[in-house]
């Protein structure tokens, strides 16, 4: 394995430091896992990504190659430089909570995106106190022509990776999806691990 690659154990976040222009490779070690992401600006973490204003300057729903994440002040904090699987990521549905899963009928709290955003940044010695909607990287979320969402598993396989470039220095905090009640991460409901990799020098070289 890499030395720079680092691993988001399943169910789990973790926080990651990058400056403008850094490369970060999110690979789906085994095909199926959705990967909640964030972006905190370095300078002041009130300053979120926020998928409001990325579908707005993007003129899209969907998170495709080529793209851009805005943040809550419109400013481009990350572009989707490659994706070896094509996906439509979604921009749509909310980070899973503790009060989801009790919806979802489980009588015991059960771990949750929104729980590992705040863990996350807490070890990275950072808090925001509200959740901002999350990039659901590898999120499989077809939406009708009359506006009703589908939720599919992920269509990538073991192996798929997305390139992501930090246009600021800031703080990217991602979570390997909890999610075991529907099948969102897989028919399988088993949550895995996420491959990150912190790239020197990225060439291109993977954009389809
Ligand atoms: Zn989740």
């Amino acid at each position: 394995m890499d030395l720079n690659t680092q691993t988001v154990a399943a169910g789990r976040g973790r926080a990651f430091a990058m400056k403008a222009g850094d490369h970060v490779r999110i690979v789906n070690t085994h095909g199926h896992q959705v990967v909640d992401a964030w972006a905190l600006a370095a300078e002041d973490a009130g300053e979120t990504s926020s998928m409001d204003h990325t579908r707005s300057v993007n003129s899209n729903i969907f998170f495709q190659q080529g793209m851009r994440v805005l943040s809550s002040r419109r400013r481009p904090m990350l572009t989707l430089v490659a994706d070896s699987a094509g996906l439509r990521h979604d921009t749509l549905l909310c980070p899973c909570s503790r009060e989801l899963y009790q919806q979802l009928g489980c009588a015991e709290p059960h771990r949750s995106c929104t729980d590992n955003f705040h863990e996350a940044l807490a070890e990275a010695g950072c808090a925001v106190p509200f959740t901002p909607a999350s990039l659901n990287l590898f999120m499989n979320v077809p939406v009708s022509p009359d506006g009703a969402v589908d939720r599919l598993p992920p269509a990538s396989r073991a192996g798929d990776s997305v390139v992501l470039r930090a246009e600021m220095d800031l703080t990217l905090v991602l979570s390997a999806c909890p999610q075991d009640i529907t099948p969102i991460n897989g028919e399988a409901r088993t949550p895995r691990d996420i491959a990150v990799v912190m790239i020197d020098a990225f060439d291109g070289e993977e954009a389809p």
